[in-house]
């Protein structure tokens, strides 16, 4: 029998994570998020039936960086249909989240649409249907929580937009395939704010709980998305959520999730609950070096897990 007293194992486990060493690095690539206080640990589960646990810095805002791009394919996925996988794979890279080796060898087809040239590729798809993308993104998010204290942080969209060389050559990159329609400035400019979104662990549980439930309804009633398109997400954050670290989140964990280089990990248990960990410090692949530990030991807890 799984055992689902989750208060008591997020407590438990949230002290024994913070007794023992903290390993791994903040990123500091983009300058604004190298101020961050290395120590932040948070963990909030939120269940179908809307009951709600937590524990440390749970109720905290982060940025939350490539955990963004479920929501922006979520939106393109339900508008579009499976047109959009004319212009995105659903494979695992294997490689980093920024890299720029396969696209040459794929012809400007990313491997997935969490990959950044991916993520870009759907931010296009955005910008060519919305006159404003990042408005449409936004209310997208308070419809699905009733919360409109969820926001953009400009300063550090414009921090990572300074120093986002990388980033601008897979865009770049992608138009000379003719994957990208719109100006590659515009395309950036969108994808660096939707990286800057800001949300705490507490608000994270709450967004992708309609990736859990099968019977999510958003503010004005309506389901947010198919049950087979959200089945389809589900299965790319399996196989592609963590980078080149996804068979090891999958085989730790079991189950689907996204990860952020803010340090912010969702997963999720379909028909149970959505779980977010934020911790900054990450390990080599750029997952939160706490927030993979805590979700192995919590699903090894509480005896569940997809598989
Ligand atoms: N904004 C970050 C970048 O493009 C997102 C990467 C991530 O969170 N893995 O580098």
């Amino acid at each position: 029998m799984p055992n689902t007293d989750y208060q008591n194992i997020i407590q438990q486990l949230y002290e024994q994570i913070q007794s023992e060493e903290n390993f791994g690095e903040v990123a500091t690539y983009i300058p604004e998020l190298s101020k961050v206080n290395p120590d932040y640990f948070g963990i909030h589960l939120t269940t179908i039936d809307k009951r709600e646990f937590g524990a440390g810095d749970h109720l905290t805002k982060f940025s939350i960086q490539s955990i963004s791009k479920v929501l922006s394919l979520s939106i393109a996925y339900e508008l579009l249909g499976d047109a959009i996988w004319e212009r995105v794979d659903v494979e695992p890279s294997g490689t980093a989240f920024n890299s720029l080796l396969q696209l040459e060898s794929d012809y400007g087809i990313p491997r997935n649409p969490f990959i950044n040239a991916g993520a870009m590729v759907i931010c296009d798809m955005l910008l060519s249907h919305f006159k404003h993308p990042d408005q449409e993104l936004l209310q997208y998010i308070h419809d699905i929580t009733g919360n409109s204290d969820i926001q953009y942080n400009p300063l550090l969209a414009a921090s990572e937009k300074k120093i986002g060389y990388r980033n601008f050559a897979l865009c770049y990159y992608l138009k000379s395939f003719d994957n990208i329609e719109n100006r590659p400035e515009d395309v950036l400019d969108f994808y660096f704010k939707m990286c800057s979104l800001e949300m705490t662990c507490q608000e994270l549980s709450h967004v992708f709980l309609f990736l859990a439930d099968e019977n999510f309804l958003n503010q004005h009633h309506k389901p947010v998305i198919t049950l087979s398109k959200a089945k389809r997400i589900n299965a790319i954050m399996q196989t592609c959520g963590f980078y080149d670290e996804s068979g090891e989140f999958s085989f730790r964990v079991g189950l689907p999730g996204k990860s952020g280089v803010g340090g912010g990990i969702i997963a999720l248990h379909p028909d149970k609950y959505c779980i977010a960990v934020w911790s900054p410090k990450l390990n080599a692949k750029g997952n939160s070096y706490k927030g993979m530990k805590f979700l192995e030991m919590f699903t090894t807890s509480v005896e569940s897990s997809i598989f």
